[in-house]
């Protein structure tokens, strides 16, 4: 029995303060809540909001970190950087790293072992263009995704993966795929984690859907079968929609 992981990745929105309304909002209205929780604000917010989590259900998370531990990176955060604060898992792989800053499937990779290496949870995002979709390659696409993300991880520290699939047209625009598309991707996802590390893990792996989740239609995505959560982008923006999502059905 997989358990439901709920995370809100708050991208490149609100100031210090505002991050510490929503923390206190989420902490009080999602103490009750049944399932896993992760908030990941910007990192200039982490260390307000960590101390705002902390002791709570909610983990806190980061939304990138840098490929290496320390160094000449201009702009880059380490993951030990991150771990100093409080954070205790990683986005790693989201469509808007691998499309507007060109990350590849291998520095990915990289950045992934790093986390995992210095303890971390990752989430890592895998999922196709519309382009891709509509030219049959959605599996395909997240096949090389998931394949090359998790090269060289040991079977070890699978337990600290999630997988979250988000089909790249259905992030922030407002169309969700069908519970029934999503589940089919799920379920392949699975297979490929099944041939790389046998059938428990494919069984015990939590794969997240996320694009355009909303209050709506949490409850319908989550009812499938192969779908063990969600990764929220802007519905986790405010507890009024996060917090029904998180408490679905
Ligand atoms: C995301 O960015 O991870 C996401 C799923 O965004 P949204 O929920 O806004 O589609």
């Amino acid at each position: 029995m997989r358990n439901y992981y709920i995370a809100g990745n708050w991208k490149m929105h609100k100031t210090r303060s505002e991050a510490a309304e929503l923390a206190k909002a989420l902490v009080a209205q999602l103490k009750d809540g049944k399932h896993k929780y992760l908030v990941a604000p910007t990192f200039t917010s982490l260390e307000t909001v960590g101390a705002i989590v902390k002791g709570s259900n909610i983990l806190l998370g980061a939304q990138n970190c840098a490929p290496e531990e320390q160094g000449a990176h201009t702009g880059e955060v380490s993951v030990l950087q991150l771990k100093d604060l409080g954070v205790q898992a990683v986005i790693l792989g989201h469509s808007e790293r691998r499309h507007i800053y060109k990350e590849d499937d291998e520095f990915i990779n990289k950045k992934v072992k790093l986390a995992l290496k210095h303890g971390l949870e990752v989430i890592l995002c895998v999922g196709e263009l519309l382009e891709e979709r509509e030219a049959g390659r959605a599996e395909a696409v997240c096949e090389t995704q998931t394949v090359k993300g998790l090269a060289g991880v040991a079977a070890g520290d699978l337990g600290r993966i999630t997988i979250a699939y988000e089909p790249v047209w259905a992030i922030g625009t407002g169309k969700t795929a069908t519970p029934e598309d999503a589940d089919a991707i799920h379920a392949y996802i699975r297979k490929v984690v099944g041939k790389l590390y046998g059938a428990d893990a494919a069984q015990k792996i939590i794969i997240q859907y996320g694009g355009s989740v909303k209050p709506e239609n949490a409850a319908q995505l989550m009812a499938k079968e192969n779908i063990d959560g969600a990764l929220v982008g802007g519905a986790a923006l405010k507890a009024d929609t996060f917090v029904p999502i998180a408490k679905f059905g």
